[in-house]
């Protein structure tokens, strides 16, 4: 078969593969570390069926082989396990960079990408957070709010993490003119997702499944704005193609407090689900919802999917999962 032309723009593949991907566009090969994770292997399903070839990079520290297994076989895609902590030598056209642990590996791994996007040219997406913004002093989030984060508090380590994977990223563009995109994504739900990271949708979820107390966490008044996963997906990729570095955010505005979100767990999988009062956590932030304006005007992009719609797409996923996980306990 053919060979890939690292990156020159010329059409890839032997004769069976000389077919370009979509029309006018010519087949790319992108790498997506942390691509066995919740986002990254839903990001896959969308580039391997747009035709790209795609490379996942996953050391399975969160992510699960499972989450791409339908993949396996087909021979544009491929599965490296592999810890982007350490150095990779690869030839593609584009990173999407989403590997992060919540440590401070987080900033080698995403050294490593920028290392790599500078040696062969690639472009490089960083999946950067809501997080940066802290504990924010403006309501809602714009890009150019430089966020209230507490740098010695218990969740420092993923938001200053984050905040540095940022600045790496913007030093590298203007430093070593790398093609850089940052996207700042809002709490995100769905279908494969974690089914214990303790996140507040796959938290409650769960608990309702299982009949057992949905946990509110303090008084509950706090808020957050849910997006669902393919809206993601698609900023994502609007935001690689496009022209504009950002950062962007990516989120949902539509805000709920904690409260209203356990409604609406109760409303679509069990009414008679019943809520446990928990202590809060340190630094926890009261409230978050992104202004999404600079996504709308300049990558044309918005959220389709409301929480009232995008709840139900990821019962059945969590529903198996948790059968299988109790079926094993049970063996
Ligand atoms: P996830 O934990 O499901 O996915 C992360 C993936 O990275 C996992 O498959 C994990 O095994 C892999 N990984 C972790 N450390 C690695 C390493 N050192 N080397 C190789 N692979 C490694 O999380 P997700 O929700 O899919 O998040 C994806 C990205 O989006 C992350 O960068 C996260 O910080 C960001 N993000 C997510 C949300 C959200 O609500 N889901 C919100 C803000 C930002
Ligand atoms: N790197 C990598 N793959 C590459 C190129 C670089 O993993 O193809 C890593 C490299 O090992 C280094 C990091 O990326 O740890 C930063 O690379 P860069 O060339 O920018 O920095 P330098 O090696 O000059 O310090
Ligand atoms: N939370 C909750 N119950 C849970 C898990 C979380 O009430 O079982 C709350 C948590 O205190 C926070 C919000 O839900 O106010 C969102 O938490 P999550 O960890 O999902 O996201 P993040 O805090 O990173 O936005």
């Amino acid at each position: 078969l053919g060979s890939y032309d690292g990156g020159q723009g010329n059409w890839i593949g032997g004769k069976v593969g000389r077919v370009p991907a979509g029309i006018g566009r010519r087949r790319m090969r992108i790498v997506v570390t942390g691509g066995a994770g919740f986002v990254g292997s839903h990001l896959v399903d969308r580039l391997v069926a747009r035709g790209d070839d795609v490379i996942v990079i996953d050391n399975f520290f969160t992510g699960r082989k499972q989450n791409v297994a339908h993949h396996f076989g087909n021979p544009r895609f491929e599965l490296i396990r592999h810890d982007v902590v350490e150095p990779i030598l690869l030839e593609v056209d584009q990173i999407y960079h989403l590997a992060c642990p919540a440590s401070p590996t987080n900033v080698m791994g995403t050294l490593n990408m920028l290392g790599l996007a500078k040696r062969i040219g690639a472009r490089f997406l960083l999946t950067s957070t809501s997080e940066v913004y802290g504990d924010p002093l403006e309501h809602p989030q714009k890009e150019t709010y430089w966020g209230h984060v507490n740098p010695i508090g218990v969740r420092s380590c993923y938001d200053e993490g984050k905040r540095t994977a940022e600045t790496l990223t913007m030093d590298y563009h203007r430093g070593a003119d790398v093609e850089v995109r940052i996207a700042r994504i809002f709490n995100t739900y769905g279908p494969r997702m974690c089914l214990d990271d303790g996140r507040v949708v796959s938290n409650f979820v769960a608990q309702a499944i299982r009949k057992e107390p949905m946990t509110v966490y303090g008084d509950g008044k706090q808020t957050r704005s849910f997006q669902y996963v393919s809206d993601l997906v698609d900023g994502l990729m609007a935001l690689m193609e496009g022209e504009h570095i950002g950062p962007f955010n990516l989120g949902n505005p539509g805000e709920f407090t904690m409260l209203e979100l356990a409604e609406v767990v109760k409303e679509t999988i069990d009414p008679t689900a019943t809520i446990a009062f928990k202590d809060n956590t340190a630094d926890d932030p009261h409230k978050r919802k992104p202004d999404i304006s600079k996504a709308k005007e300049l990558l044309n992009w918005q959220p389709k999917v409301s929480l009232r719609d995008g709840l139900p797409l990821m019962v059945a996923d969590f529903r198996n999962r948790i059968l299988n996980q109790d079926e094993g306990k049970a063996h």
